[in-house]
């Protein structure tokens, strides 16, 4: 049984599903299921053209569970990589529990009606699965995913204790819209307007979104306006790195972005309540989305590149003292899209998806429950991260961040 079901075929899936096809000795059959079927048919024709590996297509709504048991069922696959979105996290986890198949995520479940980042809904989990026999591997993107493999990979070879850690995320493309998001518009609106919180001295502190402003000077990029806002994998780490004072996530946005958005607020359009239009209801949120430029179409124009890192500051391992490290990736929207026909945004989330499943496909990383990425031994996973496109560096810097 070495067959995985990937379920989802937006941006994330099609690079994932590239990237397994690439990799037909870790993923020798792969089934690749969604909402809407010509979308799996779309990926699984480029996927032939590619690299001349068959990918057999389904259709299916996630949120059916009796609808998912039955197709787990009838595929019998090792692995279920869930790339639809993170308000199907439950139902397909749920459907892993009622088959005994294993699961992977790249997003912690939000309910639909509330924009709450938070693990607990999927902690909850832990117990079943592992009675089950079965694992659940949380969050195996890029942010969440990697960001927390490079903490982790810094406290095994540099660092005895992390004190202070801060996460940059830095999209330095073009695609040259007057405004687009480069990741599912109704997930990345919720997230960016969603107030800022940041790990301090044992609780989250939280401030206005959009509040904390600071310039940064990013390697291929060149310097960038960043905001501190909440992103999910500083729970993980607050919990797995126990010893850490601070942690903040960092993002970067264009003036044009902000200017864009913040218009869009005061008018109420990132609204996530219905509201009542021409007798029927609609949320004004998911109403954007549709007008919005889809992300996958953004591929064939977006230049530049991504460059996301953590810098991280304790005792150094080999006991001389306080030390900053500074590990990151940097990643070429062009190269990404001539690789497998999708944005760097999409790239960095679809290749750690494909390395996580790796991981669990061979047995590297083996438990029975629910995991974060934190658990696991980093190394075999930064291996692959070098050998499948997002190749990494770390540096040591004179001294702590000054913001
Ligand atoms: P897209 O919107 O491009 O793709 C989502 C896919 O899920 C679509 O094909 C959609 O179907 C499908 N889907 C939605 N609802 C259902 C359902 N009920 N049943 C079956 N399929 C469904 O999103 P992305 O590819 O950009 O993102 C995918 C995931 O990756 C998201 O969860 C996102 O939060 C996460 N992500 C994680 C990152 C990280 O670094 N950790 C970074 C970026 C994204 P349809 O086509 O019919 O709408």
């Amino acid at each position: 049984m070495s067959k995985v079901l990937v379920i989802g075929a937006g941006g994330v899936s099609s690079v994932a599903v590239h990237k397994m096809a690439m990799n037909a000795d870790i993923f020798p059959e792969i089934a690749l299921a969604s909402r809407t079927y010509s979308k799996c048919a779309a990926i699984a024709e480029s996927v032939a053209a590619r690299t001349g590996v068959g990918v057999d297509t389904h259709e299916v709504d996630a949120e059916d569970v009796p609808a998912l048991v039955k197709l787990i069922e009838h595929l019998g696959p090792k692995l279920v990589v869930n790339l639809a979105l993170p308000y199907q996290d439950l139902p397909i986890m749920d459907a892993c529990l009622a088959t005994g198949v294993d699961y992977l995520d790249t997003a912690n479940y939000e309910p639909k009606d509330v924009a709450k980042f938070e693990y607990h809904w999927q902690w909850a989990y832990h117990d079943r699965f592992r009675e089950k026999g079965i694992m659940a591997l949380l969050g195996s993107g890029f942010d969440p995913g990697v960001t927390s493999v490079f903490a982790m990979w810094l406290k095994k070879h540099k660092l005895k204790t992390i004190r202070r850690l801060d996460i940059l995320d830095c999209n330095g493309g073009d695609h040259g819209q007057a405004f687009a998001t480069n990741f599912n518009p109704e997930i990345n609106i919720r997230e960016v307007t969603a107030p800022a919180r940041h790990w301090e001295n044992g609780q989250f502190v939280e401030s206005p979104a959009m509040g904390r402003k600071v310039a940064f000077d990013f390697e291929g990029v060149g310097p960038k306006n960043m905001y501190m806002m909440y992103h999910e994998e500083l729970e993980s780490l607050a919990r797995f790195i126990p010893e850490m004072e601070r942690a903040r996530f960092w993002m970067t946005f264009g003036d044009a972005y902000i200017q864009h958005l913040t218009v869009l607020q005061n008018v109420g359009m990132t609204r996530i309540d219905p509201v009542l239009y021409n007798g029927v209801e609609i949320i004004p949120l998911q109403f954007l989305k549709a007008v919005l430029p889809e992300p996958a179409s953004l591929g064939p124009t977006t230049k530049g590149k991504t460059n996301i890192g953590d810098i991280a500051t304790g005792e150094a391992l080999d006991g001389s003292g306080e030390k900053t490290f500074y590990v990151k990736n940097i990643c070429d929207h062009e190269d990404a899209y001539a690789e497998t026909g999708n944005q760097a945004v999409s790239y960095t989330t679809g290749v750690p998806a494909m390395i996580g499943a790796a991981m669990m496909m061979q047995g590297h990383w083996r438990g029975e429950g629910v995991f974060n990425i934190e658990q696991f031994d980093p190394d075999p996973f930064m291996a692959m991260l070098n050998a499948h496109g997002l190749p990494w560096t770390c540096e040591e810097l004179p001294g702590p961040v000054e913001f």
